[in-house]
């Protein structure tokens, strides 16, 4: 019997410029032949337009967090995830979207207006510093061939490949 079980995955993406998201749907060219066998892509909104946030096996998250609604949403994602991704550095490090945390004070007056408006955090934080993190994904934008082997070891830890 064909194994229909698929890993149900979601794809977010916060403070960044998500060009981590454009190298995964460009990573599709090759491979949406193989994935649409074994994913379940339930929240991707670059995408798809019909996205929901309930079970997923693993949530791929990319980008800082620079504010508390990313916050908030960020811990509603990692509690409806059994394990949570960070992609790229901006998720990973916090850098470069993290880059006004080093600002000098001058600056920081100079921006703050914005902060206030757009209603950002005091610090841009990576995702390690607001959830627990499984694994991690490096690189700017991220390492293709390393987001290939943390996908391919969800496959199996999961039970969707051997
Ligand atoms: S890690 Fe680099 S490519 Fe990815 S969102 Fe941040 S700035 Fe963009």
């Amino acid at each position: 019997m064909p194994n229909h079980k698929k890993l149900k995955i979601g794809w977010f993406s916060f403070t960044c410029c998500e060009d981590s998201t454009i190298l995964f749907t460009e990573l599709m060219n090759d491979h949406w032949q193989e994935w649409v066998k074994v994913l379940d892509v339930r929240h991707a909104k670059v995408l798809q337009s019909d996205n929901v946030l309930d079970e997923l096996d693993v949530a791929f998250v990319e980008g800082a967090i620079s504010a508390p609604d990313q916050e908030k949403k960020l811990k509603e994602i990692r509690q409806k995830s059994k394990k949570l991704i960070a992609i790229g550095a901006c998720a990973v490090t916090g850098m470069p979207s993290a880059q006004r945390n080093e600002f000098p004070e001058e600056i920081r007056e100079e921006i703050n207006f914005l902060i206030e408006r757009f209603h950002y955090g005091d610090k841009v934080k990576r995702l390690d510093e607001v959830v627990k993190v499984d694994d991690k994904v490096p690189g700017c934008p991220m390492n293709e061939k390393k987001f290939l082997e943390v996908l391919e070891q969800a496959l199996k830890e999961f039970g969707i490949v051997n």
